[in-house]
């Protein structure tokens, strides 16, 4: 989730505007950055840098830019293939050095595009996917910026949003998208291409919003908008009407209710270009290396702490029941504080958002030096974990910057989920059971967004309990560690104690608390254990505790059964979780902000825990 800028205007404010937009978009990624402007005569200045945006600031300083043109096209990245080295910072060029851009989003058949460019001839100067963009404009170009992008897009799978420039046609600027975000700022003899209107808003509040397969050219000072295959579409200029601040967290007060409400498309993220339904099977080319010694592992142990220690427990069920193999959740500060039962059949995978959790990284060398194949699953590629690690997987859904973990979490649990699969294959699932759980994942992001629209009723109800100081979380099988979740959750950013328990587990000592004063948030879907899940509900209400729950759309039961309910789509058993977690991320946001906490950094936290 890369922020991408394009300006076309004043030579005075080029360079300006694409700083300040790539500012105003470091919230999107900030492992590199980079510039290119191109001058009247074809001259192409490009500046790089390494880190966030001041240090490439600093680079801008050392140099004379004096006599660049108008237009000019800048970057801030969240890697997604290859480190975040000076060689793989955008803007990418082609190998006569005419053709530059900036993309946002996955080219997945990168690979084999990379591997037909070579055996051309073609000569890569970065590990990315990014790279074949540049080579493919430049082998179609015939002085036609355009056509040659055209005829690019008809190559390219995956997700992308571009700024295409070419030494070649000074103050031409060419942007495509699909599946990633794109918008236009429109004023006078100006424009502004942006990941999103944060990084316009300063220049215009007139914007036009790009769909998925719509293009703009601007060039003599005008923009044409048509759709890949040249037809001329017309479209709005909408006028926004957010402030700067909440235009960086796309319309919303906070960036965990940002995060929360993007995880349809973070899942989809996750998942691309991983599926391959037909065979059953997930592909996951970060895996490859070691795919041989998984398929030799005896038992799996993933380790986490915090929100991805939940993901843990979550992939420990799935790892048993659709594997077949051995499985535990290790909770990392612990781990190498025990004699833990590790060696060289254990598969070891590691869970953190920022692959820098020291705790995570001891228990990582621990594992490694019983002898276990290590592998992680990691937001930030190039991160201490992501170098540790013999192998692993990428979440591909650009930086959190909310403390609390929310699309992190969906997206590691999706991934677990994806390599319990890839592993029962190996063991032995069937191609129907294997398919019908793909099938499910892919259509996740819909069952996402369905489950999103509760948000009101949701804030409704935060209405109604924020200001009890106690919350009990019930959940059975796949649904306990949702349970554990919520809890922390409510814990973390409305400073409200909870205990997120088994339903099963209650009566042993919890039931205790219940009382008229006590609310349990109960996660029930009609699965293979509603019934038991049902009579741990009556234990409740028999006892006048308050009970909301989450319940399969139109379950009257749990409706008449309970003091309120928030209902989500019908699904499979082992979807379920991931998405029923996200309707207490929402409750948790809305306890938080009812009361009048600071939601995104709460107190005596920080985002990536770096000391032991
Ligand atoms: N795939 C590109 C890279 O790694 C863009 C990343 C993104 O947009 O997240 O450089």
């Amino acid at each position: 989730m890369c922020g991408i800028v394009g300006y076309f205007g004043k030579d005075t404010k080029v360079l300006d505007t694409l700083v300040n937009g790539l500012k105003r978009l470091e919230y999107r990624g900030y492992d590199s950055a980079g510039i290119a402007i191109v001058a009247k005569d074809g001259q192409v200045f490009s500046k790089k840098a390494i880190g966030k945006i001041v240090e490439l600031e600093k680079e801008l300083e050392k140099s004379d830019i004096s006599k660049f043109d108008k237009v000019g096209i800048a970057h801030t990245r969240w890697a997604t293939h290859g480190s975040p080295t000076l060689d793989n910072c955008h803007p990418h060029f082609s190998q006569d050095k005419k053709i530059w851009l900036v993309h946002n989003g996955i080219i997945e058949n990168y690979k084999q595009l990379k591997k037909e460019l070579e055996s051309k001839g073609v000569q890569f100067s970065s590990d990315t996917d990014t790279e074949v963009i540049a080579h493919l404009v430049q082998s179609f170009y015939n002085g036609d910026l355009k056509k040659a992008v055209q005829k690019t897009l008809t190559k390219l799978e995956g997700a992308y949003a571009i700024v295409v420039v070419s030494a070649d046609e000074p103050g031409r600027l060419v942007a495509a998208k699909k599946g990633s975000p794109l918008v236009l700022g429109v004023s006078e003899n100006e424009y502004v291409l942006a990941s999103d209107v944060s990084a316009i808003i300063s220049q215009t509040r007139n914007v036009i919003y790009f769909e998925d397969g719509e293009l703009v050219d601007i060039k003599d000072g005008k923009y044409t908008i048509t759709n890949f295959k040249d037809a001329p579409l017309k479209k709005k200029i909408e006028v926004i009407d957010w402030d700067d601040e909440a235009a960086t967290k796309g319309g919303h007060e906070h960036f965990l209710i940002k995060e929360i409400m993007e995880q349809a498309k973070t899942m989809e993220d996750s998942c691309r270009g991983r599926i391959v339904s037909k065979s059953g099977n997930v592909r996951f080319g970060g895996l490859n290396t070691v795919k041989d010694k998984i398929a030799r592992m005896e038992r799996v142990v993933i380790l986490g702490i915090g929100t991805s220690y939940y993901s843990a427990k979550l992939a420990e069920l799935y790892f048993e029941d659709i594997a077949g193999i051995p499985a535990k959740a290790e909770m990392t500060p612990e781990f190498r504080y025990k004699n833990p039962y590790i060696d060289e059949k254990t598969w070891v995978i590691a869970v953190s958002q920022s692959g820098e959790t020291a705790d995570s990284v001891a228990a990582i060398k621990e594992a490694q030096n019983r002898g276990a194949l290590v592998t992680g699953i990691i937001n930030t590629v190039g991160s201490t974990i992501s170098r540790i690690t013999e192998a692993g997987v990428y979440n591909h859904i650009g930086p959190e910057i909310s403390v609390a973990s929310t699309k992190a979490f969906t997206s590691q649990s999706i991934i677990l989920l994806m390599h319990a699969v890839m592993l029962g294959r190996m063991r032995g699932l069937s191609l129907r059971r294997a398919k019908a759980i793909l099938e499910e994942i892919e259509n996740m992001p819909k069952l996402a967004e369905e489950t999103l629209k509760q948000n009101s009723n949701i804030e409704k109800l935060a209405e109604k309990y924020h200001k009890k100081n106690n919350l009990i979380y019930i959940g059975r099988n796949y649904n306990y560690p949702v349970a554990l979740e919520g809890a922390l959750k409510v814990k973390e950013i409305g400073y409200v104690h909870a205990e997120g328990l088994s339903g099963g587990e209650l009566k042993h000592g919890f039931i205790a608390l219940i009382d008229e004063n006590m609310p349990t948030i109960a996660v029930v879907p009609q699965d293979s254990i509603y019934e038991k899940m049902i009579s741990n509900i009556e234990e409740i209400k028999a006892r006048s505790g308050i009970v909301i729950a989450v319940a399969t759309d139109g379950d009257k039961e749990v409706a008449d059964l309970c003091d309120d309910v928030i209902y989500t789509p019908k699904m499979k058993e082992e979807i379920a979780p991931i998405i029923n977690t996200i309707p207490l991320q929402l409750f948790a946001y809305h306890v938080a902000r009812l009361r009048g906490l600071d939601v995104d950094k709460p107190r005596n936290l920080a985002k990536s825990v770096t000391v032991e």
